[in-house]
């Protein structure tokens, strides 16, 4: 399995599989994966654009054999609980894009206010204003969708759609917003001790992991369909 987050130092995993063939999703188990279990490989870690904070490698179950009294939850069923968690993350996601978002906006605000142009700051541009004024309000919109969603898992209602709208419009939004912070921080921005530069190549994992922005609208359009 590719692109596994944590896994190079992480000591256990939870993997799904296949515990019944031919059954498809009905016919999948979680278990708990012990690190050192004979046949498990952890590769070196892979190249990264962004997020450099975390690592991520590939892991190789070559033959490991896991007894049965490390599943987790119900036998079979692996795949759905797995979609629950899946779920949930969708909403962490999604405030991870606003968060980072706002910090890009910060960035390109601060930038802006102290970046002079003769006797002026760039802010005297109408251009920077209204690039920064629709940055902050696709934000805003993205925080609002993110609680709702947050607020749905709280009250123990259905969220799986709320929770894919939020991913989707806060990963989107958040990798608009650091595009523009770069774009608004000039040269600077684009240095590789810049903040900007550094927002930019970490937001679009946002859009990929989780379920990518398409896996979203197919979610999305599920629930209208219904
Ligand atoms: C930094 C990082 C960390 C990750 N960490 C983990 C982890 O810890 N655990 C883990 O399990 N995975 C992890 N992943 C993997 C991640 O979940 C997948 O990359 C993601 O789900 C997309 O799958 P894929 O890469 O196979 O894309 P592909 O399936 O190759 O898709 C490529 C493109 O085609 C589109 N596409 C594919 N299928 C459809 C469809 N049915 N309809 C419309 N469009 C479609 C996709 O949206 C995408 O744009 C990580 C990935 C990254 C980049």
């Amino acid at each position: 399995k590719l692109y596994i987050t944590n896994s190079p130092f992480a000591d256990f995993m939870v993997i799904v599989a296949q515990t019944a063939p031919g059954r498809g999703l009905k016919g999948m188990s979680l278990f708990v994966v012990e690190r050192d279990t004979p046949g498990v490989r952890v590769s070196a870690p892979l190249k990264k654009l962004g997020m450099g904070a975390s690592e991520m490698a590939e892991i190789v179950f070559g033959g490991a054999r896991v007894p049965a009294d490390q599943r987790l939850g119900s036998e079979h069923l692996g795949f759905v609980e797995a979609l629950k968690v899946l779920s949930l993350g969708r909403v962490a996601s999604a405030a991870q894009g606003v968060g980072l978002g706002r910090a890009a906006l910060e960035e390109a605000l601060r930038y802006c206010s102290q970046r002079m142009q003769g006797d002026a700051a760039i802010t005297g541009h109408q251009f920077v204003r209204f690039t920064l004024a629709d940055m902050a309000t696709r934000l805003e919109a993205a925080w609002r969708l993110t609680l709702r969603a947050a607020r749905l898992v709280d009250a123990g209602s259905d969220y799986d759609c709320a929770a894919s709208m939020a991913k989707l419009f806060a990963t989107e939004t958040c990798t608009h917003v650091c595009e523009r912070a770069l774009h608004l921080c000039g040269a600077q921005g684009y240095m590789r001790e810049s903040a900007a530069q550094r927002f930019y190549r970490d937001c679009k994992v946002f859009e990929i992991g989780e379920g990518t922005s398409e896996i979203q609208r197919e979610t999305i359009f599920r629930h209208l369909a219904r």
